[in-house]
């Protein structure tokens, strides 16, 4: 378990590092969110993050987001990040703040009836393959227009964005490009002026491409080892 001082300094660390990447490409370090993503970190440290000034926090599975979240003494907000089981929506409240992996019209299914049931209006991101990848998830980049048509129509999701998770590669022009796709796509997507629809946020960047992720219009970067150190699964 990460001891107070590296937990500090790592978050001082990361967010220096947003602030730089945003002053070099001439925007506003504030108009960017840091999400914590806690997936097997223990809540004890997630309560220590928080009082070190992460307040946000990404879950992955829905199971850990409930213990967590039942227990946690803080008053955070909650994120579901990764691939969401349609038989899991059941399990999922008022509490959530943002799903960024919204990726199949039978999900968006799940979850338009699930917030028709708790009364609840699920903000999502959409997430887009944009590399194309046959192993990644998400939408693949020409089927995005018609998705996000498809979602306009429902009550209980409020679309506010796109997600993309960048290949792993050791070249960070192939992760710049993937970035500058995505920045490309929501400006396009936005021009479409569909009801209901924002293309306000971005959320692309992680420990290993973030500060490429800011300087091409990320607003919101996915941070989990280089907070909390490399997971232990
Ligand atoms: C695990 C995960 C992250 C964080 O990854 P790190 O490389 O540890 O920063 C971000 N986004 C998603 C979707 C993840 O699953």
């Amino acid at each position: 378990m990460i001891n107070d001082h590296d937990l500090q300094l790592n978050i001082k660390h990361v967010k220096q590092k947003i602030a730089e990447a945003a002053s070099r490409a001439g925007r506003n370090p504030d108009e960017i969110l840091l999400v914590g993503v806690t997936k097997t970190v223990d809540v004890e440290t997630m309560q220590r993050s928080y009082d070190f000034g992460i307040t946000h926090f990404g879950e992955n599975r829905v199971q850990e987001y409930i213990r967590k979240s039942d227990i946690i003494k803080r008053d955070c907000f909650w994120h579901i990040i990764g691939r969401l089981q349609t038989n899991k929506v059941k399990y999922l409240d008022q509490r959530i703040s943002l799903i960024h992996s919204l990726d199949r019209i039978s999900l968006a299914e799940a979850l338009q009836a699930r917030g028709q049931k708790i009364d609840y209006v699920f903000p999502v991101l959409v997430q887009v393959n944009v590399s194309g990848e046959s192993t990644k998830a998400g939408i693949e980049s020409e089927n995005l227009k018609d998705f996000l048509l498809s979602l306009s129509k429902m009550g209980n999701i409020s679309v506010k964005g796109l997600m993309t998770i960048a290949p792993y590669t050791e070249e960070p022009g192939d992760v710049r490009h993937i970035f500058k796709k995505l920045k490309k796509l929501s400006v396009d997507m936005a021009r479409e002026r569909v009801e209901n629809i924002s293309m306000e946020v971005l959320s692309m960047g992680m420990s290993g491409d973030y500060t490429i992720a800011v300087e091409e219009g990320s607003t919101i970067v996915r941070i989990g080892s280089a907070l909390y150190g490399e997971r232990v699964y």
